[in-house]
């Protein structure tokens, strides 16, 4: 695909409009620098494996040095999740908006903020990303059609819209990933394939914890009283219970009409057990497969948001930010990547080190972060044992525990965070930037938006409007 879809969704989903409104700050992308210039060209030729960019210090890229390096491809398990939550950088020569296959030197009018290294060799291998005066404007680059819409260093688009240099420089405000008040946001669920009362400790786990516990349930399966009654129990102590398509079938079945299907007949299932409180408006994606057509089923069906996010496919659905999906209106996603899996907790020597770094990540850059598991059935998910299984939850829950101020969010909940989210409306007036937040009963009970503007953080509240003076 072209890039400029994927930027629009990418801008709405940080700044609740899909353009940059300031002409202090521009932003661009690969070959639109010639504009400008301050660079000579070459060609890439390394392999993707071989690959990493490397941010350097800086005002911009405020995150910690561990989240400094980002693989152009990295996989936990299996060419499939990246518990880090990236997606892929590529070096096709082809115009895909997600390659990076040219490479950039930029000249001393620049200040490099990345490198792309061939970590097998050492060397450097092009420039990834910088930043300079030119004219009487500043200028943010990354070497990628896309920039970094799927990935933790969005955030240093948003870092130079809202913050860097404004009091040279007006910017422009940006809407928080996190709720206002907070500073983290997370939410997990199991995705019940099968087995789903095989659930039932880990849930009795997280209820200990007070951390909402959530459920995605394929409907094609046995379920009998005891998943019934872990269903309603979920449900009654703050967690959440969402489809999960009825026959779990690859891509949605491929086409809009057969992913209508799958939501239609898989609500007509949860219908008939008589569990009050199961939702209807939000769906997680089978093997977090979406092709446009079936997300256009899916937006057919009347589903409002779906949890996306899996490095293997669909990398337009694989967003830093959770909103309005590119290709498809009327329809929201939000990358749920990390899979707590003992799969990866074998290979990190049995130990939930890479679940905390993943958790650190999105924290410091201001990420809801999603992660899950599964019930047991045939299968295990690498881990050796229910006990096992539940002492890594526990210790990922208690280090959960040492910090402060997280929003712990059942699925339901979060979805409705994002979509209330989705409808905060911004103008620019001889005023200032703003911002609306219409009132809905939907969206009762939620926490507050949050709109940054420099160092300051303004809270929208459900049904007001705010002006940010730049
Ligand atoms: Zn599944």
């Amino acid at each position: 695909m072209d890039s400029s879809g994927i930027l629009s969704s990418a801008l709405k989903r940080a700044l609740g409009t899909d353009k940059i409104l300031i002409e202090t700050k521009h932003v661009f992308f690969r070959d639109e620098v010639t504009a400008i210039g301050g660079f000579e060209r070459g060609n890439i030729l390394a392999k993707e494996e071989d690959l990493s960019v490397i941010y350097r210090s800086h005002p911009l890229v405020h995150f910690s040095e561990d989240f400094r390096r980002r693989s152009f491809i990295r996989f936990d398990f299996a060419r499939e999740w990246n518990n880090r939550g990236y997606g892929g950088i590529s070096i096709d020569p082809s115009e895909s908006c997600f390659s990076c296959s040219q490479a950039y030197f930029l000249n001393e009018d620049w200040f490099v903020l990345a490198e792309v290294i061939n970590h097998k060799t050492d060397e450097k291998v092009s420039d990834y990303a910088g930043v300079r005066v030119f004219e009487d404007k500043l200028v943010l680059w990354f070497n990628r059609q896309s920039g970094p819409v799927d990935g933790y260093d969005w955030i240093i688009v948003e870092n130079f819209l809202k913050r860097y240099l404004n009091q040279v420089y007006s910017g422009q405000p940006v809407i928080s990933e996190v709720p206002f008040g907070y500073s983290a946001a997370i939410t997990m669920r199991i995705d019940c394939d099968e087995a789903v009362a095989s659930g039932r400790r880990l849930f009795e786990l997280y209820k200990k914890y007070e951390m909402p516990f959530s459920m995605a349930i394929k409907t094609q399966q046995p379920l009998d009283e005891p998943d019934v009654t872990l269903m309603r129990d979920v449900i009654f102590s703050g967690g959440s219970v969402v489809g999960h398509s009825h026959t779990h079938a690859p891509n949605w079945g491929g086409s809009a009409a057969s992913a209508r299907w799958e939501v239609e007949e898989s609500h007509r299932v949860l219908r008939s057990l008589g569990v009050d409180g199961i939702n209807y408006d939000y769906v997680v994606s089978p093997f977090h497969q979406n092709s446009k057509e079936a997300v256009e089923g899916l937006r057919n069906a009347g589903i409002k948001a779906f949890v996306s996010g899996i490095i293997c496919n669909d990398p337009e659905f694989l967003m830093a930010r959770a909103g309005q999906v590119p290709l498809v209106d009327g329809i929201l996603s939000h990358s749920q990547q990390c899979m707590f899996h003992g799969d990866t907790y074998h290979q990190d020597g049995n130990s939930i080190d890479g679940y905390k770094l993943a958790w650190q990540q999105a924290l410091e850059t201001k990420t809801f972060f999603g992660y899950l598991d599964h019930p047991f059935s045939s299968y295990w998910y690498g881990w050796e044992s229910e006990e096992e299984r539940l002492s890594a939850h526990e210790e990922f829950l208690a280090h959960l525990g040492t910090y402060s101020n997280i929003w712990r969010s059942s699925l339901v909940d979060a979805l409705r965070f994002i979509e209330m989210k989705s409808t905060v409306r911004v103008e620019q007036t001889s005023k200032g930037f703003k911002y609306t937040l219409p009132f809905s009963d939907k969206f009762r009970g939620l926490p507050s938006i949050e709109v940054v503007y420099g160092e300051k953080s303004h809270e929208l509240r459900l049904g007001e409007e705010i002006v940010i003076i730049p």
